[in-house]
């Protein structure tokens, strides 16, 4: 539904309210196809493009008929219900030519972890669903110019080391000059297909770890895995770019009351050391996010500036995921 919102009218001439992901967008789930994932925005309001897919009815005449509707009612000021106040919406002249630059490939189910987090625990309904083939429809948007060469390509999960599609996708990509590719893995299995991409800057593999330890990372991932995980991180790392970046991350999400101590993060970021990691990657558990957003203890902000600061001092890259950015700016 799109609702008038005055925040939201333009007085710029070509100018209105959209953003990345509703101009050229799309992410394929278990059974649907949405615009965007913003799985932190609100939950189960993922704004749907395509419902009951099931691999063999992709129609992108459909999602783009979808998109000039957005299209349509933002510049009038009406914005859908799904996506208001959503710190993405930006006041821009859009490109409104039909195509995609931003793919994020989230569609299948199985994994060798048991997250307490994990959004199929919330959603088991979108995970009830026969899981579909996803290569020949990636193929054929890439070959029909639909799917551009400079587009971010994002892998979420199941585990991509269980798709058995991956590798064909990874080598597509790679052969066809894709560049930007972020890959989110438990890192319990490794991935060799991996390594050329590493190399040659092409690929980020991101691995949560969520933990300095292996008592906390059985506590939160189920699985008696830290010693392999972080094993598979040091050698991922091994395949540096020419410049000498790691493009392999062990990402912390920090879930208050479980992982949120100083002694943690420090364990965990003198592990990421010894690996010779180039990244630190923060996150933050997207439940106690939405319960937590307008009233988040002062402890939080002191770990995250802490954090920060270490990262600064061991001279690797800050970064921090959507949700937790918004805590601070
Ligand atoms: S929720 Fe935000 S990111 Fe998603 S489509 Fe709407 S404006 Fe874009
Ligand atoms: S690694 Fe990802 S997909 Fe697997 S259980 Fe954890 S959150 Fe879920």
């Amino acid at each position: 539904m799109f609702v008038l919102n005055q925040n939201y009218l333009s007085k710029k001439e070509g100018f209105y309210y959209s953003c990345p992901w509703i101009e050229h967008g799309l992410v394929f789930f278990p059974s649907k196809i949405t615009m965007c994932c913003l799985c932190g925005c609100e939950p189960s309001k993922h704004i749907i493009v395509q419902d009951n897919f099931d691999g063999d009815n992709f129609n992108i005449e459909r999602i783009f008929k979808n998109k000039n509707k957005f299209r349509y009612f933002h510049k009038k000021g009406k914005i859908h219900t799904n996506c208001m106040n959503c710190p993405f919406l930006k006041l821009e002249a859009w490109d409104e030519r039909n195509y995609i630059d931003s793919l994020y490939i989230s569609h299948w189910l199985p994994c060798n972890a048991k997250c307490t987090y994990c959004y199929s625990n919330k959603h088991p309904d979108d995970f009830s669903k026969k899981s579909y083939k996803i290569f020949d429809i990636i193929k054929k948007m890439f070959e029909s110019g639909i799917l551009k060469r400079n587009s971010k390509i994002l892998f979420g999960g199941g585990e991509p080391a269980l798709l058995d599609e991956f590798e064909n996708i990874i080598s597509f990509f790679i052969n066809n000059g894709f560049q930007n590719i972020r890959v989110h893995s438990s890192g319990i299995k490794y991935i060799p297909c991996l390594e050329r991409g590493l190399t040659e800057n092409k690929i980020h593999i991101v691995v949560s770890v969520d933990s300095g330890s292996r008592e906390v990372y059985k506590k939160i991932k189920n699985v008696d895995c830290y010693d392999i995980v972080r094993q598979n991180i040091k050698q991922y790392a091994k395949f540096k770019t020419s410049s000498g970046i790691a493009n392999v991350s062990a990402k912390y999400i920090i879930i208050p009351g479980v992982n949120d101590s100083i002694s943690e993060v420090d364990n965990w970021l003198m592990a990421n050391k010894e690996d010779c990691l180039s990244y630190t990657i923060l996150d933050i558990e997207e439940n106690w996010y939405l319960d937590n957003k307008d009233n988040v203890p002062q402890h939080i902000y002191d770990l995250l500036n802490y954090t920060k600061q270490r990262s600064i001092e061991m001279g690797t890259k800050f970064e921090l995921y959507e949700r937790i950015e918004r805590l601070l700016y």
